[in-house]
């Protein structure tokens, strides 16, 4: 049984903000990346998935949502009229959908690979190592595939996807056949406390990760925890910065709903030592449709990661993430 005094779930004021902890990470960054933050799009092939996560939309009982998947066309005319100039890189990314992997995603790796030099993530669940391995010889080299918390009990209870060592299983699968992978969680889970968040904050830094993430809990709609408050910036932000400290190569995300918990929060995000801004490319049509949260979602377009980035005190990087990362494990380049 959780005590009061240590919960983080909506249920204790926030921590003070730890301005002198954000810009010690900050520093960090700049050390490594030369304030640099890397610009990835985002574009969101399918919201089919098997799984029941308490805490997402696109969970297999939300019968309300209408389900898509974008056609392989469709994506190759979104490439062909061209990605931002500022995107490096790009992630592909669905619920666990097998059907979508099996006839979109492989083929537009191949299609992306044959045609451009952006590093390509996924971001595709928890699939069978043969679908892993023939991702990597598509053309992918980053795989993201969160944890969401650090705690198995906590892992069984938001019904996250299979089981705790599954999922771990998979991310030392991925490291060990070459995969760049990156992990993360959520903050602010209805019932966290903080031993969980320090749980989770070693275990990101125990695996083998090229990076990691913290993404502020916003209560979904059509979902078991709907109605529960959302994650508190502050911790959040604090958590950004401890994941940069302790983990200074490690590519970090500024996520768009940090925009939706607080003033600001993109931005400060950076200043927190994070590295990573996304531009959303799925179709305006089909974006509400992905409802990691809530239907109402902060898009990050062009403009205003330029303008995030700016006042962050950072350009963007010309150099993806790929590779980055590939000079990394070659000895080039400082981590
Ligand atoms: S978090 Fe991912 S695996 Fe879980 S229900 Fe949502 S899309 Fe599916």
């Amino acid at each position: 049984m959780t005590s009061l005094p240590s919960m983080i779930g909506g249920l204790e004021p926030q921590a003070a903000f730890n301005e002198n902890l954000h810009a010690r990470a900050g520093a960090l960054r700049d050390e490594v990346f030369g304030q640099k933050v890397f610009v990835r799009g985002v574009v969101e092939v399918s919201n089919f998935c098997r799984e029941n996560c308490s805490y997402c939309g696109m969970r297999r009982d939300n019968r309300s949502l209408d389900r898509y998947r974008l056609t392989l066309d469709s994506l190759r005319t979104l490439i062909q009229e061209g990605i931002p100039g500022i995107v490096t890189d790009l992630n592909i990314q669905t619920g666990e959908d097998i059907v979508g992997i099996r006839e979109i995603v492989l083929p537009l790796i191949e299609y992306l690979r044959q045609e451009t030099d952006l590093g390509i993530s996924v971001c595709l669940g928890t699939l069978e190592p043969k679908i892993y391995d023939e991702l990597k010889q598509a053309g992918a080299s980053y795989y993201i595939i969160k944890m969401e918390t650090g705690n198995p009990r906590h892992y069984r209870e938001i019904q996250a996807p299979g089981t705790f060592e599954e999922r771990l299983e998979a991310i030392h699968y991925l490291a060990r056949t070459g995969w760049a992978v990156s992990s993360g969680f959520i903050l602010g889970l209805p019932g966290q406390t903080r031993e969980q968040i320090d749980e989770t904050l070693d275990l990101m830094s125990e695996l083998p990760l090229a990076g990691s993430s913290v993404s502020p809990f916003i209560a979904g709609e059509q979902t078991p925890l709907s109605g529960n408050p959302a994650g508190d910036l502050e911790t959040t932000l604090d958590c950004i910065a401890r994941m940069r400290l302790r983990n200074p190569s490690y590519i970090i995300p500024a996520v768009s709903a940090l925009n939706l918990v607080g003033n600001n929060g993109y931005v400060r995000a950076l200043k927190a030592g994070a590295n990573l801004a996304t531009i959303n490319l799925t179709p305006s049509s089909n974006r509400a449709d992905y409802v990691l949260y809530k239907r109402d979602r902060f898009i990050m377009h062009e403009a205003r990661v330029k303008k995030a980035v700016e006042e962050a005190g950072c350009t963007t990087s010309s150099q993806s993430i790929s590779k980055t990362w590939a000079d990394f494990q070659n000895g080039n380049g400082q981590p």
